[in-house]
């Protein structure tokens, strides 16, 4: 089993990067072959494509085993369930399953994204409200342990539920087995309403629940951060239509030479057309609609060197007036978010570190060249911890370890089952590490 020498690796925010080996394991038998003969004690990691944004994926002085080969898709009709391989693509299961008139119940805002890092993240999509996180259709787990032994995992298990949102600790996933959601069409009936300010979007968004399978809010923070933005609403639609393919086929931004396109001029001028585009009003392609920006490929390239972080995180209904304390910090450092998104998440998992729980998450981008951001977002920690919020830690690559256990009160029921399934500390990252996760 061939490993590559160290390279440079850094998440999708590209602001961190760390220097490992890496591993493109194609058998079972490879993999029992790394993991027995590692010897680094930085250990190992399974990866998926690096679309976390952070550090969850890094492993700097360790190895990263890349299942891109695990790419098996199988679909059975009558149960409509799918078995496929943890290097699968959300994008390819659902090309596979729309043939079959079928599509994966939760899939995120990528279809860039492999089924093992969906596990390790618990991931969410527009639909959280009514179908839960991704763990939620998922009916069997294949794991490979720290000793190379290979399990199959149940939601009847406690090591299943490690396993979800486990950011790649308990194990490598070597296959799923997920149940399917049968479809009409490949379209979904959307419907888009631009609102004044964060209030309107909230009642709509409450109002909403009942009567849309997807729903989503894009929320203009730049400019006076009212919280202006367009709601889009969406059910499985009955129209089939013309779907453009979602993998590979947009263009790619070039390297732009490594520099910063984000300013509050150039965010500003965005959320502005972005604001006043005709709204849609009809059938959309299911996937044009679930991923809207990977017909662009390396897209996080206009972020420049210097990268950008993502900022996620879950706020209990009732608690809204957190929003106009971080609205108030971010306009007073000139801090304008090129993609703010707000959405009503429904109940959790109950996989102790799975992120999603009923309540408001904002998720907003910012280039790491903001001065003051951090200093700013550190004091923006204590108080979401203090209104018993949250951050999605596959997003983070900067909070501080102290919070964690506020931030997810059982982690230490993760970390009892964790130890009994890697007793050696054989799976690593640089985020488990900054976080003393184990
Ligand atoms: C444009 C964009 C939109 C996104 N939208 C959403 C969204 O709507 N909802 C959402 O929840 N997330 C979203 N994400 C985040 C993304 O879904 C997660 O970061 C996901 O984990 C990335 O999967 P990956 O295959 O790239 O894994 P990587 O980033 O390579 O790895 C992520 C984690 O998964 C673990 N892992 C990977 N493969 C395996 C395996 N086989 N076995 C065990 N562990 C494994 C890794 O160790 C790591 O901890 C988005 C990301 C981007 C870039």
């Amino acid at each position: 089993m061939q490993i590559n020498s160290p390279q440079l690796t850094s998440g999708w925010g590209n602001n961190f990067h760390s220097l490992s080996s890496r591993a493109a394991a194609s058998t079972v038998e490879q993999i029992q072959e790394l993991v027995s003969t590692s010897k680094s004690v930085r250990g190992l990691l399974p990866i998926g494509l690096h679309r976390s944004y952070g550090d969850s994926a890094l492993n700097s002085g360790g190895t990263l085993i890349d299942l891109a080969a695990f790419n098996g898709i199988s679909i059975d009709m009558q149960s409509r369930t799918a078995v496929v391989g943890a290097g699968v693509t959300v994008a390819a299961l659902e090309r596979a399953a729309l043939e079959k008139s079928l599509f994966p119940p939760v899939v995120p805002g990528t279809g860039f994204v492999t089924m093992g890092g969906a596990i390790a993240a618990d991931i969410h999509g527009k639909s959280h409200h009514r179908t839960g996180s991704f763990s939620q259709c998922v009916r069997r787990i294949t794991l490979m342990l720290a000793s190379g032994g290979i399990v199959n995992l149940t939601p009847n298990d406690p090591e299943f539920w490690a396993t979800v949102g486990g950011l790649g600790l308990t194990g490598v996933v070597i296959e799923i087995e997920i149940e399917l959601h049968a479809l009409q069409s490949n379209s979904v009936d959307v419907i888009e309403h631009r609102v004044k300010n964060l209030s309107e979007m909230i009642e709509l968004l409450n109002r909403s629940d009942n009567d849309y399978e997807h729903t989503v809010a894009w929320i203009d923070l730049s400019g006076d951060y009212r919280g202006r933005g367009v709601v889009s609403l969406g059910n499985y639609g009955s129209t089939p239509v013309k779907a453009k393919e979602s993998e590979s086929t947009g263009p790619s931004l070039p390297s732009l030479a490594g520099k910063n396109f984000i300013t509050p001029l150039t965010v500003s001028a965005f959320n502005e057309i972005w604001y006043r585009k005709p709204l849609k009003d009809g059938a959309v392609a299911l996937t044009k609609y679930m991923h809207p920006l990977d017909g662009i490929s390396h897209w996080n390239r206009i972020y420049g060197d210097t990268g950008f972080l993502q900022y996620q995180f879950v706020i209990d209904i009732g608690k809204e007036e957190i929003f106009d304390r971080l609205f108030r910090g971010l306009r007073d450092l000139k801090a304008a978010s090129f993609l703010g998104v707000l959405k009503k998440f429904g109940n959790a998992s109950q996989a102790p570190l799975s992120f999603p729980r009923s309540g408001w998450t904002l998720t907003l981008d910012y280039s790491m060249a903001v001065p003051g951001l951090e200093q700013f977002l550190r004091g923006f920690d204590e108080e979401l911890v203090a209104a018993g919020g949250r951050v999605y830690l596959i997003k983070d690559s900067r909070v501080s370890p102290e919070l964690i256990p506020l931030m997810y009160p059982q982690i230490n029921q993760w970390r009892d089952i964790r130890r009994t399934m890697d007793p050696t500390g054989l799976w690593q990252s640089d985020q488990a590490r900054r976080l003393h996760l184990c």
